[in-house]
């Protein structure tokens, strides 16, 4: 093929390092790509614990940490001091699943002892969507089926197959066609899993409905999803990407509920702050990937070294510090500050918030007001009439008190206008 002259010719205007906060805005609206027309725009320099701080100096109270990211906040000085040593070690050595490399593997084997029985075994990826996707292929490679069923309002992830099985139509429709067979039912609605039968490969749900704007289960719901799924020899995938590691106040929000999934699905705050996901489940299931094809799921980063060692001192300092037997006083402090006649609903499990109200338009005040009164909340994908509110799990008391009572002032202010 001729390309002719097409060699690319580079402009040699300077472009200095943006330094100041306007450079920085100017560079972030011009070359990274959008995703909202409004970005909520905050300039970071730093952050510390439950705390960031902007180019100017403003200190913001951090209680979304990162979309229930960041658990132990920001910075944890284990966590800290783990990366360090990974880098000192390694980092990224070759794709997963052809190396050992001890942070992984150590990983993995913790991850494990703290999961029940029969689950016993980890495969690594880089972010939570991709998990999802594992969990997906796993299912149908396992069961020889490809059905799919799953709940309406869910959030999987953008990527197709998580964005098929995910159920908010307003951001499905402009990307259809996607995966076919996939079949959505109501979440807590027991007559529905009548559509569950010996065709379905899977059920995927949210342990905890995350951006629907928090929808707990009840138990009598989820414990009949586990029987129906375990008679028609369905899969159940529980994503707990958003609601897992201690969010809700045990370790996995399916502790709950006394079942166990076929297949859970992690990421989020598994990776302290780095890129990871994962899904686990029996060897017996997991072993499908392994033959039939060989490689019949494979990532170059996923599992990365550094990742996994910061996930491991995470998991290791929750755990050993016993953070989440203070979860639950922590939330009903919090709670007791939201109380306001205007407030149609608190919905929370462990540290895991949705304020509701009857407009988005107050929901928006709100958000922006705590914003610039130094306290961050965010608003869900899928229930614009509430803000969600998911602090560190080792914030202090002291910190909640700090946040609830901007936050309720914040909602006084707005209705008296
Ligand atoms: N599943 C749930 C429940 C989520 O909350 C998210 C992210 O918000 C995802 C999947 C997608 O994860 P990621 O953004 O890491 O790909």
């Amino acid at each position: 093929m001729d390309f002719g002259n097409a060699e690319l010719i580079r402009e040699e205007t300077i472009m200095p390092m943006a330094t100041d906060k306007n450079l920085v805005s100017k560079y972030f609206h011009e070359f990274v790509a959008q995703t909202s027309p409004l970005p909520f725009e905050i300039s970071v320099d730093r952050a510390e614990g439950s705390y960031i701080w902007d180019s100017e100096g403003k200190k913001y109270l951090d209680f979304i940490s990162g979309i229930a990211v960041n658990n132990l906040g920001h910075r944890h000085p284990k966590i800290i001091k783990a990366l360090k040593e990974q880098i000192e070690k390694h980092l990224f050595v070759m794709v997963y699943g052809e190396f050992s490399i001890k942070s992984q593997a150590n990983l993995a084997a913790k991850l494990c002892q703290l999961l029940p029985d029969p689950i016993d075994n980890v495969y690594f990826t880089s972010t939570g969507t991709e998990a999802v996707e594992g969990a997906l292929k796993l299912a149908k490679r396992y069961t020889g089926r490809h059905k799919i069923i799953s709940f309406k309002k869910s959030y999987h992830g953008s990527t197709h197959g998580s964005l098929s099985v995910s159920g908010n139509e307003y951001k499905k429709f402009a990307f259809r066609p996607l995966l076919p067979e996939v079949y959505q039912i109501e979440f807590n609605n027991t007559e529905d899993l009548d559509l569950i039968d010996d065709q379905t490969a899977c059920v995927i749900m949210e342990t905890v409905q995350g951006d629907a704007g928090l929808r707990i289960p009840n138990l009598c719901f989820i414990q009949a999803l586990r029987e129906k799924c375990s008679e028609c020899g369905a899969l159940l995938i529980l994503d707990e990407i958003q609601v897992g590691m201690g969010r809700t106040g045990k370790l996995f929000a399916f502790e709950h509920y006394g079942i166990v999934p076929d297949i859970l699905v992690m990421g989020k705050a598994l990776g302290a702050g780095l890129p990871l996901g994962a899904f686990a489940a029996s060897k017996k299931i997991m072993s499908s990937f392994t033959q039939d094809p060989v490689l019949g799921h494979i990532t170059t980063f996923g599992g990365n070294p550094l990742s996994c060692a910061a996930s491991l001192a995470f998991l290791e300092c929750l755990m050993d510090e016993k953070i989440l037997d203070s979860v639950e006083e922590k939330g009903k402090h919090l709670e007791s500050f939201l109380d306001h006649p205007e407030i149609v609903e608190v919905r929370r499990i462990g540290l895991f918030f949705a304020v509701e109200f009857k407009d988005k338009e107050a929901v928006n005040k709100i958000v922006l007001k705590c914003r610039d009164r130094g306290l961050l909340s965010f608003w869900f994908l899928s229930c614009p009439n509430a803000f969600r509110l998911s602090p560190p799990l080792n914030i202090s008391f002291e910190e909640i008190k700090k946040g609830g009572e901007i936050i309720r002032n914040c909602i006084e202010e707005v209705f008296k206008n």
